[in-house]
């Protein structure tokens, strides 16, 4: 089917969902929206070693919060002067960027509960998998979400646990024994409301965590992709499922630095972040993989990106959602250079808050499907760096018809293939050199270091 002809059977499915009078959040815009932002708020990031309280009083700015790791700063100025102050600080040579203080989203459209339970599991291959591993707790993924539900039966035995602030007394001692910065952050961190206490009051961040790691065969409802490993609760999305970009850059530096192997992104919003693409260059400096959510506007992420799943950093891998047919759904996002895989996104069961299940459909639900299967290839292979993974999962995808040409890898996650390391082998530019540029399909005219695909896995 052509890109056009596509578009307008997305554009008839969405105006047929509203004609037959459903919520309007059911329908997916094919056009985003524009971008919110928090009033009086910008991310600012300095060169060097400048005189920031300088720059900020020049122009009448607040220091609300450092990133010290990044160079940076949350600031506040007069909601009124926004604009006026981007002006002025972009053309500061001290100030390297400066932007505004994006609101983002949880990427959840609602489901159809007419479906069999645990079809993406399935789909993936992850029976397969599971012959051969099931997962291991020296393996951390970081749910970037609303929270997780740390008590619930089919959770609670996988939930992280920070040895900094593990000792005898120490989980409740009122010390930032770590030293990382957060008080008795035994067990992740809320920086949506600022406390030691990730529980999830919206329910999305729980979802995601039953697919990356429910306890399997344990005789309670769902088995996630991982069937042992560690899940960090890091919120930074509210109750009804919205953050900020500034909160979103201490929750991914929070999981660089805390350990994480995998970072689970199923949200977007705002619009390019100098901020955010630093905090998780950072995450690739601590080796670890960010899978994010290609988004559930039904349109193309190279004509209109997607934030956080369209920055084009090494360590990013951009998720589209499928259904049981393995067609692309008809809400997700594409892109044939800036979204990477597909995987299972319509009617996704798996745990909510209070000890119960529920079937969501988004790219949401499609992201910790390959979050999963970057952790369980993880434990598989505990050498491979976060790119190697990246490799790995992308090489490793089923070619699929309906994701040619609108996906980097062209095909649909399969767990089983990459765990057991039996596909063909791939080129993979880990590292090229400054200004080395090629398009998918292009000949290759520079020269190159080539070794087999994952190089840091073995044979
Ligand atoms: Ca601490």
């Amino acid at each position: 089917m052509d890109r056009t002809r596509r578009i307008s059977l997305l554009i008839v499915t969405v105006l047929g969902l509203l004609a037959l009078g459903g919520p309007a959040s059911t329908a997916a815009p094919a056009k985003k929206p524009a971008q919110e932002a928090v009033p009086g708020e910008l991310l600012i990031g300095f060169r060097g070693d400048v005189d920031q309280k300088a720059v900020l009083k020049a122009v009448g700015a607040t220091e609300k919060k450092s990133f010290k790791k990044i160079h940076g700063a949350l600031v506040r100025v007069g909601p009124d002067a926004v604009e006026e102050t981007l002006a002025k600080l972009r053309k500061d040579p001290r100030v390297r960027y400066a932007e505004q203080n994006f609101v983002v989203h949880a990427d959840v459209v609602p489901n159809d509960p007419s479906f069999s339970s645990l079809w993406g599991m399935n789909s993936i291959g992850a029976p397969s998998a599971w012959n051969v591993t099931a997962g291991s707790a020296a393996v951390t993924v970081a749910d970037i979400d609303t929270g997780v539900d740390w008590s619930h039966p089919d959770l609670s035995a996988q939930i992280w646990v920070n040895p900094g602030e593990n000792c005898a007394g120490c989980r409740t001692d009122g010390v930032d024994n770590d030293h990382n910065g957060y008080v008795d952050d035994w067990r992740g961190w809320d920086f949506a409301n600022g406390d030691n206490n990730p529980m999830d009051d919206h329910g999305h961040g729980t979802h995601v965590a039953g697919t990356i790691g429910a306890v399997g065969n344990n005789g309670v409802g769902v088995a996630g992709v991982n069937w042992n490993v560690q899940i960090m609760p890091v919120k930074f999305l509210n109750a009804q499922g919205s953050g900020t970009t500034a909160d979103a850059v201490s929750a991914v530096l929070y999981a660089a630095q805390n350990g994480a192997d995998v970072m689970n992104n199923s949200w977007a919003g705002g619009d390019y972040s100098q901020a955010l693409a630093d905090a998780i260059t950072v995450a690739d400096q601590h080796n670890s993989l960010f899978v994010a959510a290609a988004g559930n506007d039904g349109s193309d992420n190279d004509a209109d990106p997607t934030y956080p799943a369209s920055y084009d950093l090494p360590n990013v891998v951009a998720v589209a959602a499928t259904d049981s047919s393995d067609d692309l759904a008809y809400f997700s996002n594409y892109g044939a250079q800036s979204v990477d895989l597909g995987a299972p996104g319509v009617n996704i069961y798996s745990t909510w808050p209070g000890g119960g299940y529920q079937y969501l459909s988004g790219t949401s639900m499609a992201t910790p499907h390959v979050a999963g299967a970057a952790a369980l290839a993880k434990a598989e292979f505990p050498a491979a760096t976060a790119v190697g993974l990246k490799a790995l999962l992308l090489g490793s995808a089923d070619a699929d018809p309906a994701l040619s040409g609108v996906t980097t890898a062209g095909g649909r996650l399969n767990v089983g293939t990459a765990v057991s390391c039996s596909s063909s082998p791939q080129v993979w530019l880990d590292s090229p050199r400054p200004g080395f540029i090629v398009d998918v399909g292009t000949p290759v005219t520079d020269s190159v270091f080539v070794s087999m695909n994952p190089p840091e896995v073995p044979a």
